[in-house]
């Protein structure tokens, strides 16, 4: 058998992962469990971290083609005053943050990887150890042996639960829509994400004519009243906020709307599990405050390759992968839930305290703490 790598999960991590291990000569195979790749239906913002790793890739200048770089960037309240601000990044380094739609995203990844090693309708249900590596099971009854398996299945992946059975995942308290409305009209360019009693709206312009949208509202977990909820319940909920929040909401068909309830994984305690290594969502799913679970995951796909190309030795390099991203991701996954936290109050009387503390808080304060999370060690 030859020195094999198996990628389990063909999502942003998985198929990053293979694009940076492709670069270094490894050529993994990647099984994922959808039938095909079809267009996912929202956008998603990749900040200048993950844009960094973008670049190292070769990837940069094709994605700020296929999305938008994002402008200035505020948080307002729910009569559109603004509680503070996030000015576009400057490009001294030549790095923006990047709005872009989910399927435009897939598009450039799967374009830099030999179709032939892209595998669909493959769900893994579990592995054995070999003597030398695994045997990867499928629930089509299929198998694939191989030494090294990288898992990349996201949050709710079987093969953590199989190496990691204590992981827990954690529901946030709050569910969550997301949409792309129609901006050829509406031309809206500014990028904000308003913060009131009856939850959270942000809008981004991804480009393309364009927008990507989300709402957030505190409810009871797994509530089938909020996933019946259309573009009608929507614009209710949301009246009293400031234009063009109804706006965007009637700019989207309703079958361009996503639900899910918000939830991350408790942080846990290892990445590496001697031949196996956990990367993404399957590792560190973090609550979507901060816009950083696939930039993560972007970053681990080039810290995963700059450790196998120095150590050899797989078992080393996931090790060594493993103390260079815990640290770094489970910081993310707390500052983000606790961000979530006080993002989701309702309480008008604390709302009207917290919006007063943010409106004197210097914008360099919430610059510079935007900057130590863009900085990575690669
Ligand atoms: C509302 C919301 C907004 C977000 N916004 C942002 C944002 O703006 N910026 C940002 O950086 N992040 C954002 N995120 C987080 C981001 O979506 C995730 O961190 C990212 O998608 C993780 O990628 P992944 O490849 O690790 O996992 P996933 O995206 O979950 O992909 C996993 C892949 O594995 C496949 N799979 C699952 N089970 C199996 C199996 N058993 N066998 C084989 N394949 C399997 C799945 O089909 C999928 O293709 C947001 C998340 C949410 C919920």
């Amino acid at each position: 058998m030859k020195n094999t790598f198996h990628i389990v999960g063909g999502g942003i991590a998985g198929l990053t992962a293979a694009i940076a291990l492709r670069r270094i000569g490894i050529e993994a195979m990647v099984w994922e469990a959808a039938p095909e790749f079809k267009p996912v239906g929202a956008g998603i913002t990749l900040a200048s971290n993950a844009m960094n790793a973008y670049r190292k890739l070769g990837l940069y200048d094709a994605l700020t083609e296929a999305g938008r770089p994002v402008g200035d960037a505020h948080i307002l309240d729910f009569r559109g005053r603004k509680l503070a601000g996030l000015p576009a990044r400057s490009t001294e380094d030549g790095l923006c943050n990047l709005a872009i739609h989910r399927a435009a995203l897939h598009a450039v990844l799967l374009a830099q990887l030999n179709p032939e090693q892209v595998k669909t309708g493959k769900r893994s249900t579990g592995y054995a150890e070999t003597v030398d590596g695994y045997t990867l099971y499928f629930e089509d009854g299929t198998q694939a042996v191989g030494n090294h398996l990288i898992v990349a299945e996201g949050i709710h992946s079987p093969l953590r639960k199989q190496a990691l059975p204590a992981a827990r995942i954690r529901y946030a308290g709050y569910t969550c829509w997301r949409g792309i409305a129609d901006n050829s009209r509406l031309k809206i360019e500014d990028t904000s994400e308003t913060w009131g009693p009856q939850g959270r709206f942000g809008i981004v312009p991804i480009g393309n004519g364009q927008i990507y949208w989300f709402a957030t509202k505190n409810s009871p977990e797994n509530n089938p009243g909020m996933k019946a909820w259309g573009p009608q319940e929507l614009l209710a909920n949301f009246r009293n906020y400031h234009a063009p929040v109804a706006k965007v909401i009637e700019a989207t068909l309703p079958d361009n709307i996503l639900w899910n309830d918000i939830i991350d994984l408790a942080p846990i305690p290892r990445f590496a599990f001697g031949n196996l290594v956990l990367i993404g969502d399957a590792a560190h799913a973090t609550t979507p405050n901060m816009g950083q679970g696939a930039c993560q995951a972007i970053e681990d796909a080039v810290v995963l390759a700059q450790s196998l190309e120095n150590y050899p030795v797989a078992r080393e390099a996931f090790s060594v992968f493993e103390s260079r991203r815990l640290k770094r991701t489970h910081g993310i996954v707390n500052q983000s839930w606790r961000l979530g936290r006080i993002a989701q109050w309702e309480n008008p009387v604390l709302c009207r305290a917290r919006n007063a503390l943010f409106r004197m808080i210097p914008e360099s304060v919430f610059q510079k703490q935007q900057e130590q999370v863009y900085t990575v060690d690669f």
